[in-house]
């Protein structure tokens, strides 16, 4: 069974979909972690995102790994251990810059595929129910209020040492959602199907019953 939870920025939907996926015994997938890895090496690389052919070159030379450790799941590219990393600000500003370019979705989509295999997964980003996985048996697209969202990323900052205000935090989300939003393709968008799921609360508890409800509500699958 595939659940798909799709959302906006710092809406939740990371540490819900990994919280759903352990109470139900499911495979979790984030799959911002590969945009991310691979934000990581075109910057380290120096490649910009209007620069294909590098881009072309580095997409067929790299190897994406995801490994359950200790509870926790690790990326690693090209070898090299980048979880921490990939949630650094730097990250988070340029990664919408080249998650647009066509070559690097067809990258990531082949990577999804990969990893989902034939598991039982909770799968999450923003075009999982409409473009990767458009049969996925359950459909969620997540979001809160922004300013809800900008103080959840401005904690998961100031936990990383990182000193913004709550207002720069704010834009960014806005910007990266304005460019998820608007690419032509893959746009971030809810599927016709989906269950919209306001996460404007910080009780985590609640917000996996409801959706434990919702999946055995829609696919008679008894968790
Ligand atoms: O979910 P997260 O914020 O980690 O995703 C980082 C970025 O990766 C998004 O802003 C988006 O540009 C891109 N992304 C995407 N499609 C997905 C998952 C993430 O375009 N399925």
């Amino acid at each position: 069974m595939i659940v798909a939870i799709d959302g906006t920025v710092s809406s939740g939907k990371s540490t819900i979909a990994r919280e759903l996926a352990k109470y139900i015994g499911f495979l979790h997938i984030n799959t911002g972690a590969i945009y991310r890895a691979l934000t990581v090496k075109f910057l380290n690389n120096n490649i910009k995102p209007d620069e294909l052919e590098k881009i072309k070159n580095a997409i067929m030379s790299t190897i994406i790994d995801m490994k359950h450790v200790d509870n926790a799941t690790k990326i690693f590219i090209d070898g090299n251990d980048v979880t921490q990393i990939i949630n650094t600000p730097v990250i988070s500003q340029n990664v919408s810059h080249y998650s647009k370019i066509p070559e690097v979705r067809g990258f990531a989509r082949f990577l999804q595929h990969q990893f989902a295999g034939a598991n039982n997964c909770v799968i999450e980003g923003r075009d999982i129910g409409t473009v990767v996985f458009p049969n996925a048996d359950v459909k969620i697209f997540m979001t809160a209020d922004v300013d809800v969202r900008a103080k959840r990323r401005l904690t998961d900052y100031e936990k990383q040492g990182k000193t913004f205000t709550l207002e720069e935090v704010k834009a960014e989300i806005l910007a990266r959602d304005k460019e998820d939003e608007e690419r032509p393709i893959s746009p971030l968008k809810p599927a016709k199907d989906a269950f919209i799921y306001y996460n404007n609360g910080s009780d985590i508890k609640k917000v996996i019953l409801d959706l434990v409800q919702i999946i055995e509500n829609k696919t008679g699958y008894k968790i």
